[in-house]
Formats: C-alpha cells, sequence, structure tokens
C-alpha cells in the first residue's frame, strides 16, 4: 500500500469480530507487515465457535460420550455404578477448554501487535468505524467477520424456561426426561444425537424430507438408520403452527395436525447474520432478509476494501471455512494469490453417533453430471483395529472415475470419520496423475488401523471394474 494512502489511517485494516474468520483475516495481515486492529463486542475473544458454537458443543459431546461409555463398561455396572451425570456436571471442563482457547488465542493477537478494542463496532462512513459511540476509528481497509445467531422467529417465545435455542441450550440446568428438536440441520441433528446419548428421549423434527440432504443419499440412510435404532423419532416434512411453553413441558403444535410435549425445546432452525446494528445504513452494503452480506470471489463486498467472510457470507457456515476466508481475503488485499487455499474444498464434519464426514461429490451429483463412477466400501466390522475397539459401526465409501481412476468422493460414517476423511481429501487434492484409488492399494498402512479402511475401499472398488 502506498506511503500516503497508509498516512491517512490509522490503521490499514480493521477487522469487526474475533471468531475464526476474523482471527484469519487479522493474523494474515499481521503477518504482511499491516497495521491491524480489531473489535470484539464480547468479553472475550474467540468468537460463537469459542463461547456458544464449535467449542462448548464440541467439549459437551466429548464429556457426554466418554462418560456414558465409561458407565455402560460391564466392569463398571458389575460395581454397581449406575449414576446419572448431571447437566453441571457435563458441562464442568467445557469452560476450561474455552478458557485455553481464549490465552491461546489472545497470545496471537499480542504476539502479533494487534490491539483488540472491546466494543460493539459501527461503520459511520466508508473509512470510518466507532466502537460503542467512541472516538473514530479509521482504516483503509475493513474485513466484517460478525458472524452469526441463531435465528428467533417473533412467535416463538425464548423467555420461557423451557425453550432453548443453540445459544442458550447449553446453559440448561436440569436436564429434561423428553426433548423436542425442531430443525434438523446439522446443529439440531447434532444436539439431537447427544441428548440420546444422555439417555433422553428426542423427538427430532425435520422441515424436509431427508436429513442433511447435501450428504450422500448412503450416508443419509446410515444416519437415519442408527439415530432411529438408538431411539429417536425423527419426523419428517414437518412445519411448525405454533409452541405452546407450559408450566409442566412444552407443546409443539405442527401444522400436520400432530402435537409433540417434551420437557423442554430445542429451536435449531436456521441462524440469523450479525449485521442489523453494524451502521451499514452508512455504506451502500445491503444484507439479506437473513442478515447475510453477499460478497465476490475474494470476499469483497460491492465497496472493494471492504470485505466480509465467515458466517456472516452464509453457507458453509463453520469455523473452519471461516479461517479460510479470513486467511484467503487477508492475501487478496496483500496482493497475493490465495489459489493454493483450495476454498472449494471444504470438508463436511456432523458431529453426531455416528460421526460423519465427506468431501468431494456425492453419487447422486456424479449420476446427474454422467460421471461414470465406481463406488468402493469399507466396513468398520471387519477392520482388527475398530473390532479391538469396539467401535465397528461405520463405513468408508470410496467413489472414483471408473476410466481415470481419479478419486472424486470420500464419504465416511463412524468413529472418527473427521479425521479419517483427511487421508483421502489429500490424494483428491493431488495433480492428476496422483490422484488416483490405486494409491490406497500400492501403499502399507499401519496395522491395526482405521485407515486400512481406504485399502480395503479400494480393493472393493477395483475388484468391480471389468
Ligand atoms: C452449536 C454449534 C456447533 C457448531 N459446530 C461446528 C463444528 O463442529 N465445526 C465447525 O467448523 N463449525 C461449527 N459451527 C459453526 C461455527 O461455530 C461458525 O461457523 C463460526 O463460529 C463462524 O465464525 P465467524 O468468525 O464467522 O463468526 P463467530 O465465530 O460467530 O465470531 C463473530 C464475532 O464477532 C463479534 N461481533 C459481532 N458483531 C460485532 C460488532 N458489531 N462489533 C464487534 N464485535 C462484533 C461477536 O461477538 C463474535 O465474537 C457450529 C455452530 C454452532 C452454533
Amino acid at each position: 500500500m502506498p506511503h500516503a494512502e497508509r498516512a491517512k489511517y490509522d490503521y490499514d485494516l480493521f477487522v469487526i469480530g474475533t471468531g475464526p474468520g476474523g482471527e484469519g483475516a487479522a493474523m494474515q495481515v499481521a503477518k504482511g507487515g499491516w497495521r491491524v486492529g480489531v473489535a470484539e463486542r464480547y468479553r472475550q475473544i474467540g468468537g460463537g465457535c469459542t463461547h456458544w458454537g464449535t467449542i462448548p458443543s464440541k467439549a459437551l459431546r466429548y464429556a457426554v460420550t466418554s462418560t456414558m461409555k465409561a458407565l455402560s463398561n460391564p466392569v463398571m455396572r458389575e460395581l454397581g455404578f449406575t449414576v446419572s451425570p448431571t447437566m453441571e456436571q457435563l458441562r464442568r471442563g467445557t469452560q476450561a477448554i474455552i478458557g485455553r482457547q481464549v490465552t491461546m488465542r489472545q497470545s496471537f493477537y499480542d504476539r502479533n501487535n494487534v490491539p483488540i478494542h472491546r466494543g460493539q463496532a459501527r461503520f459511520l462512513d466508508e473509512h470510518t468505524v466507532s466502537i460503542d459511540n467512541g472516538e473514530p476509528i479509521t482504516a483503509a481497509h475493513f474485513v466484517i467477520s460478525t458472524g452469526s445467531r441463531p435465528y428467533r422467529p417473533s412467535d416463538v417465545d425464548f423467555t420461557h424456561r423451557r425453550i432453548f435455542d443453540s445459544d442458550t441450550i447449553l446453559d440448561m440446568e436440569d436436564k429434561p426426561t423428553t426433548i423436542t428438536v425442531y430443525g434438523a440441520g446439522v446443529v439440531g441433528t447434532e444436539y439431537a444425537s447427544m441428548f440420546r446419548n444422555l439417555g433422553i428421549k428426542v423427538n427430532l423434527v425435520n422441515t424436509r424430507e431427508k436429513l442433511l440432504e447435501f450428504l450422500d443419499d448412503e450416508i443419509i440412510d446410515a444416519l437415519s438408520y442408527h439415530l432411529r435404532d438408538q431411539g429417536v423419532i425423527i419426523r419428517h416434512n414437518e412445519t411448525m403452527d405454533r409452541i405452546e411453553g407450559r408450566d409442566d413441558g412444552v407443546v409443539l403444535h405442527l401444522k400436520s395436525g400432530k402435537v409433540l410435549k417434551s420437557d423442554v425445546f430445542l429451536w435449531a432452525n436456521g441462524r440469523q447474520g450479525n449485521t442489523d446494528d453494524l451502521g451499514l445504513q452508512h455504506l451502500p452494503i445491503e444484507a439479506d432478509r437473513r442478515g447475510q452480506i453477499q460478497v465476490d470471489e475474494q470476499f469483497q463486498t460491492c465497496l472493494p476494501h471492504i470485505y466480509a467472510v465467515g458466517d456472516v457470507i452464509g453457507i458453509p457456515s463453520l469455523a473452519s471455512a471461516a479461517y479460510t476466508q479470513g486467511r484467503a481475503a487477508g492475501m487478496h488485499m496483500l496482493g497475493h494469490t490465495s489459489g493454493n487455499l483450495r476454498l472449494n474444498d471444504i470438508p463436511a464434519g456432523i458431529y453426531t453417533s455416528p460421526e460423519i464426514s465427506s468431501v468431494g461429490s456425492t453419487e447422486r451429483e456424479l449420476t446427474e453430471q454422467c460421471v461414470p463412477y465406481e463406488v468402493g466400501h469399507s466396513q468398520f466390522r471387519s477392520l482388527a483395529r475398530a473390532q479391538i475397539t469396539g467401535e465397528t459401526v461405520g463405513m468408508l465409501k470410496l467413489l472414483f472415475h471408473r476410466e481415470t481412476k481419479r478419486l472424486l468422493g470420500v464419504h465416511c460414517f463412524g468413529a472418527n470419520a473427521s479425521e479419517i476423511v483427511h487421508i483421502g481429501q489429500a490424494i483428491m487434492n493431488q495433480p492428476d496423475e496422483h490422484n488416483t484409488v490405486e494409491y490406497f492399494i500400492e501403499t502399507t498402512f499401519n496395522y491395526p488401523t482405521m485407515a486400512e479402511a481406504y485399502r480395503v475401499a479400494a480393493l472393493n472398488g477395483i475388484n468391480r471394474l471389468f
């Protein structure tokens, strides 16, 4: 950036929000030698990711699965352990993990000399913001990374003590006997699965025809089967008519005429971008009805010096993607190419039981595109490692081009699926001549490992060719 341009502003870049999107951008640009400042309205840095989303939900999930696994151990049963952990006990570890995350992330800002301005940032004009209506701060560039929050329809009473959304459910005091989860997207399905693992009776109400429609059909079928097998009652194609909060429970009236009563109710149907109090009325940038901002491929808004990344621009609405997008925006403003960040190669990781992960095309997409593909499967139950750990539920499925053998999609469910998928992702990203399913047949895997599933699935698929 020219010296005269820099001299005009307090900062070269000002970032609004310290979630993964904001952090990715701030660190990338600070390391490029620019003067960077950030704003955060919450009392701690880290974003919704650290305080209300990814980290607390995954920490609670770990506490639930590890506790329930220990309690179901036959030795524990023989010793007479039949305790039922309280929500407070299960949550206890979460605050410690959040604290460690905040300390570590704060050190990134400190080390890179990025000051954090505490308070609500609002645009005053195209190059100026104020923090909590204080002194104006000017910058040559901005990144809006203000994240999202649960969408709250006006006819649902979120002040009722039995009605929650994904931000408030983590503070639920008592463990209910029954819960209704409305909305079967990633957040709703993950919570439904977690509560069922705790022994709670769960109704999962899906407004669509299938669970998580963006996944491969075979994986969707497996997820539906296993959730039902565990006792989750799934109702597809249902729409809320009204919700009645009572003293002794919550009654969900569905447009189909069905009525569901449960101790508590979790609203998990949609999210809203945090743009309503950002001073956008002083800019030509407009947010849509879901509070989301439109950007181009470089994450630039209609004002090229103002970028937006993360949940505030909509799907995929993942912490993993937000961080990469923040870095890509930072690289673009520094004048570097971000082509090596593979922005279109974002894996899905869904922390249900069984866990799910996938990357690349689904069978449905390949069929629609008339790509001649073949499928290779590996069932976890036939792997020595899974037999040893007892985690035999699961499958790895590889989709590959039947002529070139190019790997086109990796779909996995079962223990550690979200780790396993990255082996396939690494091969899929090789240049064409090295992206081949034959890699897995020609490679020696540690034994016993879950990674062996790749060799088994590749052989299974290759053996189908003629
Ligand atoms: C229950 C749940 C589970 C999830 N699990 C996963 C998962 O397992 N894996 C995954 O990849 N993703 C997961 N996500 C999604 C992930 O949390 C988000 O995609 C991610 O946090 C988005 O990052 P961000 O930087 O865009 O915004 P955020 O992390 O939301 O950060 C935005 C920050 O901006 C601040 N802010 C907003 N407006 C202003 C303003 N005007 N001035 C100053 N500060 C402001 C906010 O206080 C906040 O700190 C989950 C989400 C939820 C709700």
